[in-house]
């Protein structure tokens, strides 16, 4: 990476992601920037992403995203001295392996990748660096309520919330049959934290050595959202799914920000001692608060996450960091801007 970075022409920089998830902020950062910009799509959305062509510079099209680490867009990427931002669906759409494999430079830390994919070290690592997490129950030891989670569920969907050890087997056999898994330990069984969720927005600036919380949201879910528009002896007979549709705002209580900080700074303090040099740029957690305000946190995402969009003009949190509006899209750019300025540019890519 060191090599790809030293033979470009820092004045040229420009700016890549992929056409989904957030793509559409990143781009809008990078402009309001200065930064030239390239979006890699997929020809069939390529008709919507043409409708914001003042965001975009240069448009490489791809028939499928196994292409993306094609040589022929591999070299013009870097002939372009691009740096890619990686997002939400950059995984699911590249593939893992190949993700981590890229010869480009990405912002932010490519060695979070393979933990984030696995969520029994997923959570290990949050419990390690000191943040609370929810129970894991094995299948002969479950107290009820508890929500089952399965391996590379894309947006919760398979989920599902027993009140009983009898449902736990019940439901895991039913996976089995359904292909999504292939033996019981595959399945996550965790604590159903009863609350409200919360999900942070963070940004750690190793140019700054600071982390900002930029903002934060509520995902809005199907079918569980809507559950509660039913009379309940309607909805007790409907099992709740978690397929996000969008994302609400939320500004949160301010006696609770010293908790969300001090989660988010444990985080970068395991990332620096697991994964040198640390995380960079946006991650987010995502919690439950419960009814005595304890926060517990269940996921959390190393890369930008979808929730920033409601904040492409800032948010309530960014305004008292910069005073001026700055998306988490925007905040990429002007990290990278920075870096570039002090002639650290190898210190946020990896
Ligand atoms: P995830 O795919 O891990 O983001 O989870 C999907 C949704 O399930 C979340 O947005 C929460 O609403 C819910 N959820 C996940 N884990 C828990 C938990 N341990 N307790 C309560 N709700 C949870």
């Amino acid at each position: 990476m060191h090599e790809i970075i030293e033979n470009y022409d820092l004045d040229r920089i420009s700016i890549a992601t992929l056409g989904s998830h957030s793509a559409l902020q990143i781009l809008h950062g990078a402009k309001l920037e200065g930064f030239t910009t390239v979006l890699i799509v997929e020809r069939r959305r390529l008709w919507f992403y043409n409708q914001f062509r003042h965001l975009i510079d240069h448009t490489l099209v791809v028939d499928s995203w196994r292409e993306v680490v094609s040589k022929n867009i591999m070299n013009r990427l870097r002939s372009m001295n691009s740096i890619l931002i990686p997002h939400g669906s950059f995984v699911e759409y590249v593939g893992l392996d190949r993700a981590e494999s890229m010869e480009i430079p990405m912002f932010g830390l490519r060695g979070l990748l393979r933990i984030e994919a696995d969520q029994r070290r997923k959570m290990k690592f949050l419990a390690d660096a000191g943040i609370k997490i929810p129970k894991e129950y094995s299948i002969n030891n479950v107290v009820p309520p508890v929500i089952v989670k399965f391996p590379g569920a894309k947006g919760g969907k398979g989920y599902f919330i027993a009140n009983s050890i009898e449902d736990v087997k019940k439901g895991i056999e039913r996976a089995i049959k359904q292909g999504i898994i292939q033996n019981p330990d595959e399945a996550l069984i965790q604590e159903y934290i009863v609350g409200v969720p919360a999900y942070y927005h963070f940004f750690y600036s190793p140019v700054l050595d600071r982390l900002e919380l930029l903002g934060a949201d509520i995902r809005y879910e199907s079918n569980v959202d809507g559950l509660k528009r039913l009379p309940a002896e309607i909805s007790k007979y409907i099992n709740p799914s978690f397929v996000v549709v969008g994302n609400i705002p939320l500004v949160l209580r301010e006696s609770l920000l010293p908790k969300i900080m001090d989660y988010g700074l444990k985080f970068v303090r395991k990332s620096k001692e697991d994964l040198p040099p640390g995380i960079i740029g946006p991650f987010c957690l995502e919690s439950i608060i419960r009814e005595d305000c304890e926060i517990i946190v269940f996921e959390f995402s190393g890369r930008i996450v979808a929730g920033t969009n409601i904040y492409v003009m800032g948010s309530p949190y960014s305004w008292l960091y910069w005073d001026e509006p700055m998306s988490t899209g925007r905040r990429i750019a002007r990290e990278i801007r920075m870096a570039i300025d002090r002639g650290i540019l190898d210190l946020i890519l990896t």
